[in-house]
């Protein structure tokens, strides 16, 4: 039998998710999903790996569960082909946890690039940090171990995620062959499917920060109202050095191109001509790569750029929001999604935990173990 093909993917609940999100993970999910060439699709709300550096909060992982079990809703994942569950759960997870921890060391945790950047972001390693954010809590040093038991408990064959997950795929990967070279193959060595458009692998923020991220207040939410957009897209960063419309334009860290590049139809360009439609000056693009050489050369202005990027946005983000309106109407069947997810989503990990621990050894009393285990002992005091 040919081996499935499996998808495990998540998010934290640390807020509503985000444009960030959606050109970084969402919307390949829900084409991966509607593809149809996946056997199981199983995707997440990671509330543990929140609590990691959230312990004092719980009521904010508590309110966003729902933010994002309604984002996912609304952006077309579908609970008939795609599995929601909640994390926390899932004891199962927890306890493949305890037994990779054993597989890791401390100094390649250390090593990984994605936990330096964030203990740096969050101010764990600051000496006058408030009491409660001075140093590392463990357990959010370890998150790259339990990322590990989450993608390996259900059999994950491939990973879509943003760019700044790499590191903790590797980390899984090495994982999965200690353990099979230890004990038994008996984990799956996972893939991680990262956007093929460049300008989606790391959003910027608004303001033109590397990484739109909710803790930086940078983020264009997917359920913000299109008046939100239209003030957040007019306060966004460009070409500082973009002074006057006549001047030469820079596209590159033009983070009002990016989004484009992210965005951008073809078929946008016939559907909003009028926004390059200007009292003193008109154009007509074919194309982003067009538009983009009009900027560079100069004459094209911010404005206009902007406008347009506020049409595009609003042709994908409303519908998505619409969706979500009518979700927010009936949370009962959203919360009953996530219970029937998890529900399943338990059933398989607990399968894998069983076999983990059959390859571990510490399966006593599972059933023939036992006899086996006092028939070899009695022979021994015989
Ligand atoms: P937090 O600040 O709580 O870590 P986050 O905004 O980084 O939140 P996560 O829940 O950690 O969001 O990430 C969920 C998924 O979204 C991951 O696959 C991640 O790679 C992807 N992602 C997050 N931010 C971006 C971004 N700016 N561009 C592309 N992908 C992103
Ligand atoms: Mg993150």
């Amino acid at each position: 039998m040919a081996k499935e093909k499996i998808i495990l993917t998540g998010d934290r609940p640390t807020g509503r998710l985000h444009i960030g999100h959606y050109v970084g993970s969402l919307r390949r999910r829900v084409e991966l999903q509607n593809s149809g060439e996946f056997d199981k699709i199983f995707i997440m709300i990671a509330d543990a790996q929140a609590l990691t550096d959230n312990a004092d909060n719980p009521e904010k992982v508590r309110q966003n569960i729902i933010e994002v079990a309604l984002d996912y809703l609304s952006v077309g994942l579908d609970p008939e082909k795609s599995n929601l569950f909640i994390q926390s759960q899932i004891s199962e997870l927890t306890e493949l946890t305890f037994f990779y921890n054993n597989l890791v060391t401390v100094q390649r945790l250390q090593r990984n690039p994605t936990v330096k950047a964030e203990i740096q972001m969050r101010g764990f390693n600051d000496d006058n940090a408030a009491d409660n954010k001075a140093g590392i809590p463990v357990g959010f040093f370890c998150y790259p171990i339990s990322q590990a038991a989450d993608i390996t408990a259900f059999n994950a064959t491939v990973v879509p995620v943003g760019e700044d997950q790499e590191p903790m795929i590797e980390q899984t990967r090495e994982i999965v062959r200690k353990f099979n070279s230890t004990y038994a193959p008996v984990l799956v060595e996972p893939e991680i499917l990262l956007p093929d458009n460049a300008s989606c692998l790391r959003l910027p923020g608004t303001d033109g920060k590397a990484k739109m991220s909710k803790s930086l207040g940078n983020c264009i939410y997917l359920s913000d109202d299109s008046e939100t957009i239209r003030e957040k897209v007019r306060g966004m960063y460009t070409d500082p050095g973009h002074l006057q419309v006549s001047d030469p334009g820079k596209v590159e860290g033009n983070t009002v191109f990016t989004y484009l590049d992210a965005f951008c139809k073809p078929e946008h360009f016939e559907k909003f001509a009028s926004c390059f439609v200007g009292k003193k000056v008109s154009f007509s693009f074919a194309s982003l790569d067009e538009m983009k050489a009009q900027y560079m050369a100069g004459g094209l202005g911010d404005v206009m750029c902007k406008n347009f990027l506020y049409a595009v946005l609003e042709d994908t983000l409303a519908p998505i929001r619409e969706r979500r309106h009518r979700f927010e109407q009936d949370i009962p069947y959203v919360y009953e999604v996530l219970r029937r997810g998890t529900e399943a989503a338990r059933a398989v990990a607990s399968q894998t935990l069983a076999a983990v621990k059959r390859a571990m050894k510490i399966n006593y009393f599972d059933p023939g173990v036992l006899d086996e285990l006092i028939a070899e002992q009695s022979e021994k005091y015989r």
